[in-house]
């Protein structure tokens, strides 16, 4: 195989992709935030290892350009012609998070922890105050009962959600 290059701007890339005229390869970058306007180095025909566009400096692997063209077409629910702008973003949305844009505008997705965490905080509002009347009825637990519950806001929602308890 014959390793072939092209240097353009990541806006022609994908604008290139967008029309299918893009040929089948990787694009790197040398930027982790890029814009329209930076370079970008589209490999083709070369060995999946092959480390000629490191060698130019761009070390970040992009896309390929099969993904390149499902996000461009992806855009098209958004926009009949989808915009440069919305073409990097939606660009950018992939690349960093494994996933299509969901719309454009979209904020960054929530790890894991962040959603556990809200989700804690919501539960903990429903969970209400606990009682100074009725005792928690786990041995030895000192803590009142909430409402609708024979136990206090940890131990109830120990019980349901399956993991500890954070105040
Ligand atoms: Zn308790």
């Amino acid at each position: 195989m014959t390793a072939h290059t092209k240097l353009m701007t990541l806006g022609a890339a994908l604008q290139k992709a967008a029309r299918n005229t893009l040929e089948d390869g990787w694009i790197f970058l040398r930027d982790r935030e890029p814009n329209t306007e930076s370079e970008c180095l589209l490999v083709y025909g070369a060995p999946d290892d092959s480390p000629i566009a490191a060698e130019r400096g761009f070390i970040l692997e992009g896309l390929d350009t099969a993904t390149l063209e499902d996000s461009a077409d992806w855009c098209t629910q958004f926009e009949d012609e989808p915009s440069m702008e919305l073409l990097l973003e939606a660009f950018l949305y992939y690349w960093k998070h494994d996933a299509w844009l969901p719309h454009p505008g979209a904020a960054e997705p929530a790890s894991q922890e962040e959603v556990e965490r809200l989700q804690a905080i919501e539960f903990n509002e429903l969970l209400g105050t606990e009682r100074t009347t009725v005792q928690c009825k786990v041995p030895r637990c000192e803590r009142g009962a909430i409402v609708n519950s024979s136990l206090c806001r940890k131990h109830h929602f120990e019980a349901i959600q399956k993991r500890p308890y954070t105040e």
